[in-house]
């Protein structure tokens, strides 16, 4: 007889990861470097270091080091709200009729309501270890800035948040939570910053984007003494930071004997699904492994129609250059898109495993279809999931009825990277019939393309 898997399995808290995997020391070929866009020579230490923490940047560029510790306040934040739980997803297999084995991690178990908090904490650690004051950010959806403002709080620094305006009107609630972790908040474009203003200047209706709010913040995090940015995905730290997520879905998955066919993550920046799928990804860089799938949404689709190419962070062209899939840092997202994932690019180190095909599949969809799989979620498994987790969903359940097709019984992981509360506005649309589905033309991306900066 098979032995019985429980419904959610919790790590003990001497198993949980005390170092980080670094992917990058496992990869032959490394993403490419980041360049300064003036020289378009690689960029050094020193250029980063006013904008950085000095420890994030030498995180951010080392990538030879297979494991770095997790420092012991780092170990004892996560110990508040993790380990995270492994869930088997028995009764959604049921509704599905399928023979596919459904597990998901579930990251949304903090009042962030996000995986984000994994890296908040190691930034806010690195910035009160160097004697920083404070630090800035940006965040969409608003998990980030959350997420963030708790990790400030508890190592004792201000922060000022600036958050996309289209998200900042949709959601009251996220400012009054991030205000009660005593942290400001800004909606962007604003006329605190030159960037800000030069944005509404040109869109004065605009609902802002990342890209114009990590604009925002890092120019006065420049400007400010002892102040210094934060930015919750996309970079090589992050993804470092994030790999607690796939650490110890690994070590679980070992308790009850399993190994994934198919690891699914969603993607804006691309930090859970790094996370998750670090430990799987060098079990494939050296031979093995199971398949990747990226989802991403259709309005935002930087990897299924993106371009591989060097571009800028964010949209007043003042971080370094990065390669990437993007769609232009111009590329401004629809407001009538919901669900999160807004980004205009991709992390360099996930970019660079989909380019070189150890990232199996990007796959893109419809708001509508999301929010189907997420209220079919919901109602089977009772947690009502963030629309970004949505889109791991969409794919999982696709996967499952395959599977159901095919008879193969596959063993199917996703990151289930948050929950929705603060997204019903979004669940009353769908609701009521008035959610609509944004596919951008291939006209509209050619303008983001047009203004890709020129560096090969
Ligand atoms: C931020 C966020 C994402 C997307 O960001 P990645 O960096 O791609 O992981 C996904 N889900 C939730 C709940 C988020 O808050």
């Amino acid at each position: 007889m098979q032995k019985h898997i429980p419904y959610r399995i919790y790590l003990t808290e001497e198993q949980m990861p005390k170092q980080w995997l670094n992917i990058r020391a496992y990869m032959k070929d490394k993403p490419d470097p980041f360049l300064n866009p003036g020289t378009l020579q690689p960029i050094q230490k020193e250029e980063l270091t006013p904008v950085f923490c000095e420890k994030l940047v030498d995180q951010e560029l080392d990538d030879t080091t297979p494991f770095i510790d997790i420092p012991k306040p780092v170990q004892e934040f996560y110990k508040i709200y993790r380990p995270s739980p492994l869930c088997r997803a028995y009764n959604l297999e049921k509704a599905l009729d399928t023979p596919a084995r459904i597990y998901y991690k579930f990251e949304g178990n903090n009042t962030s309501g996000s995986h984000k908090l994994n890296a908040a904490v190691a930034m806010a650690y690195y910035a009160k270890e160097q004697g920083l004051k404070g630090l800035t950010t940006e965040t969409g959806a608003g998990q980030w800035g959350t997420a963030l403002s708790m990790a400030c709080k508890y190592f004792g620094l201000d922060l000022t948040v600036y958050m996309v305006k289209g998200s900042y009107n949709q959601k009251p609630y996220r400012k009054a939570i991030i205000e009660t972790f005593d942290a400001d908040i800004i909606p962007s474009p604003s006329d605190t910053t030159n960037a800000g203003r030069a944005v509404l200047a040109e869109h004065p209706d605009t609902s802002g984007s990342l890209g114009c709010a990590i604009s925002e913040a890092v120019e006065v995090a420049v400007s400010k003494e002892g102040y210094r940015y934060a930015l919750g995905s996309v970079l090589n730290q992050v993804l470092l930071h994030q790999s607690v997520i796939g650490l110890e879905t690994k070590e679980a998955m070992e308790m009850l004997g399993e190994y994934p066919d198919i690891v699914i993550g969603c993607a804006g920046g691309g930090s859970n699904l790094g996370g998750l799928m670090a430990p799987y990804m060098v079990d494939k860089l050296m031979g093995s492994g199971p398949r990747f799938i990226a989802v991403e949404p259709a309005s935002c689709p930087s990897m299924t129609r993106g371009k591989y190419a060097y571009d800028f962070g964010d949209i007043g062209k003042i971080t370094p250059l990065v390669r990437m899939y993007t769609l232009g840092c111009d590329f401004l997202p629809s407001p009538i898109h919901a669900g999160g994932l807004r980004y205009h690019g991709m992390a360099p180190l996930v970019s660079k495993l989909y380019h070189d095909g150890y990232l199996d599949e990007a796959r893109c969809c419809k708001q509508t279809e999301v929010f189907d799989a997420a209220t079919l979620f919901a109602q089977y498994e009772t947690i009502v999931p963030a629309p970004e987790s949505a889109h791991a969903i969409r794919a999982a359940i696709d996967e499952a009825v395959k599977c159901k097709e095919t008879g193969e019984a596959k063993t199917i992981l996703f990151g289930l990277t948050g929950t929705g509360y603060f997204d019903m506005t979004a669940y009353m649309n769908y609701r009521s019939g008035k959610m609509e589905d944004y596919i951008p033309t291939d006209e509209e991306l050619q303008y983001g393309f047009d203004r890709l900066p020129k560096a090969d």
